[in-house]
């Protein structure tokens, strides 16, 4: 049974890490015509109230989202970060405080256009129940079902490109061999599909096997960027987040760079940054 509850984490420093990274790739896409499917296979709640008993009880977005909305209007001039800091305000019932922080689906959703398409899936009953009360335009589909299993039946697409966001929580060792197998097999099927894949840095590196079996899997692009709060000492606890994107957008990198060097003095005084290919032909 799935015990994983993302609301006791919205908005934590690997959300920012996260959403900031899915942003910048939306946004690189949005700028051809040519429509796009959308996946999200791990879908989530779609929207925290940061107010929640959940979010409350570890307060983690005090220590990822908060300092970042404080700072938002020194941050104004760094173009990424002022408009997604921007796309957050437009989503706060009172103006000037931060009172939501949105999830995958609202990131995918917030710009689709008419012939775009979004398929969320998340699989825990309840989690799926509130993303069903959410709203989302006509074009988003909330299917309550394994989105890995799901993103494979889905493949190929009618539309010309594809980008999936593939978010698991790793409750179980094995979602790190089988992450790395979904998106081989998808890229087989979507030779160009840009697929973004989050992982989490923890002083046991079980994320080194979902590396290595994607690096020794035959894909041409694998751009890596790991954000660190601390060194991968004895401390137990997740100490960073990862990300890939398989087949990045040109200047991706350039523009996280340039956002993550301001975002990341303000999650603390031994955060780092730092973004390399994976796997380059
Ligand atoms: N992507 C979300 C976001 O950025 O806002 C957060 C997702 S959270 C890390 C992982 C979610 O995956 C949980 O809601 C969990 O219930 C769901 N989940 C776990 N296993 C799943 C599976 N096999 N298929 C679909 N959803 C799953």
């Amino acid at each position: 049974m799935l015990s994983y509850q993302h609301a006791y984490h919205a908005g934590n420093f690997a959300d920012v890490h996260k959403h900031l990274t899915l942003y910048a790739v939306i946004d690189h896409l949005l700028r051809k015509s040519s429509p796009i499917t959308f996946f999200d296979t791990h879908a989530g709640r779609g929207l925290y109230p940061l107010e929640a008993s959940e979010t409350q009880r570890l307060g983690e977005y005090r220590h990822g989202m908060l300092p970042l909305w404080q700072a938002r209007e020194a941050l104004s001039d760094e173009p990424l970060l002022a408009s997604w800091l921007e796309a957050i305000a437009g989503l706060q019932p009172n103006p000037g405080r931060l009172e939501r922080y949105p999830g995958s689906p609202w990131w995918l959703s917030q710009r689709l256009r008419r012939d775009d398409r979004l398929q969320l899936f998340e699989l825990h009953p309840g989690e799926h129940e509130h993303l069903a009360q959410q709203a989302l335009p006509t074009n988003v589909r909330r299917i309550h079902a394994d989105g890995l299993a799901g993103l494979s039946a889905a493949l190929p697409v009618a539309t010309p490109r594809v980008c999936a966001l593939l978010d698991p929580s790793y409750e179980l060792k094995a979602e790190y061999a089988e992450v790395a197998v979904s998106v081989l097999g998808a890229m087989r099927k979507a030779r160009h599909a840009v697929v973004l894949v989050w992982y989490p840095l923890l002083p046991a590196a079980r994320h080194l096997e979902l590396l290595e079996r994607l690096r020794d899997g035959g894909l041409r692009k694998i751009w890596r960027s790991e954000l660190t709060l601390r060194e991968p000492g004895e401390e137990r606890g997740m100490y960073g987040s990862g990300m890939l994107v398989v087949n990045p957008p040109w200047g991706l990198d350039e523009r996280l760079a340039a956002a993550m060097a301001r975002v990341t003095p303000l999650l603390g005084d031994t955060s780092r940054y730092r973004a390399d290919w994976w796997v380059e032909e």
